[in-house]
C-alpha cells in the first residue's frame, strides 16, 4: 500500500512551535489516515527541539543558517530533523509527502525570507528540500486535490492489466 509522508500538525498533534496544530480535515485524507497510509513526522520535534519553542527562520541557505529572532542558533536541529525524516520516508517507502506549506522546515514551496516580517521567498524549508532532493514529491494542505490526483493516478496505474497487443 502506497504511504504519505505528512507533517505531524496537519493531523492534529500539538507540535507546532507555539504548541498548537493545524489539523486539515479533508474526507480523503480521514479515509487514508484509517488506512494507515498516513506516516505522521515532526522534523522539528524528530531534531530535538522542545514544544513550544522560539519561532526560527532560515536566515541563509548556502551555508545553511535557521536561527531564532533573538539569534538562537537551531541549524543542528533542523539538519537533524530533516535527515531522519528523510530517512522515515524511505523506511515506510513513502510515494509522497503532504506538509505544512511556509514551515522553515516544512514548507514545499515558499518559506519565509529571515527578517522575520511575514516575507515569504520562493524556497523549500529544510525537511521538504532533502525530501524532494530524495525524488519524493511535496504537497502542502493547499495542494490536497493535487495530491488526491497524484495518488489516483498510482493506483489507476497499478490497476491497470499488462497492455494486450491488439489485431484489430
Ligand atoms: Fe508542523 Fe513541520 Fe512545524 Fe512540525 S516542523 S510543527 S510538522 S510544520
Amino acid at each position: 500500500m502506497d504511504k504519505i509522508l505528512v507533517s505531524a500538525c496537519l493531523l492534529g498533534a500539538q507540535v507546532r512551535y507555539d504548541g498548537g496544530h493545524c489539523l486539515i480535515e479533508h474526507p480523503t485524507i480521514a479515509r487514508w489516515k484509517s488506512e494507515g497510509r498516513l506516516i505522521s513526522v515532526c522534523p522539528e520535534v524528530l531534531g530535538g527541539l522542545p514544544t513550544p519553542r522560539p519561532p526560527a527562520e532560515i536566515q541563509s541557505r548556502f551555508p545553511i543558517l535557521v536561527s531564532t529572532g533573538d539569534g538562537r542558533d537551531f541549524t543542528p536541529q533542523y539538519l537533524a530533523g530533516a535527515e531522519l525524516t528523510a530517512d522515515i520516508a524511505r523506511e515506510h517507502n513513502c510515494v509522497c509527502a503532504l506538509m505544512k506549506a511556509r514551515s522553515p522546515s516544512c514548507g514545499n514551496r515558499t518559506t519565509y525570507d529571515g527578517n522575520f516580517s511575514g516575507t515569504e521567498v520562493n524556497a523549500p524549508g529544510v525537511s521538504a528540500h532533502e525530501l524532494i532532493r530524495g525524488g519524493i514529491p511535496v504537497f502542502n494542505e493547499n495542494e490536497i486535490e493535487e495530491l488526491i490526483e497524484f495518488m489516483s493516478s498510482r493506483l489507476a496505474d497499478t490497476a491497470s492489466p499488462p497492455s494486450a497487443q491488439s489485431d484489430n
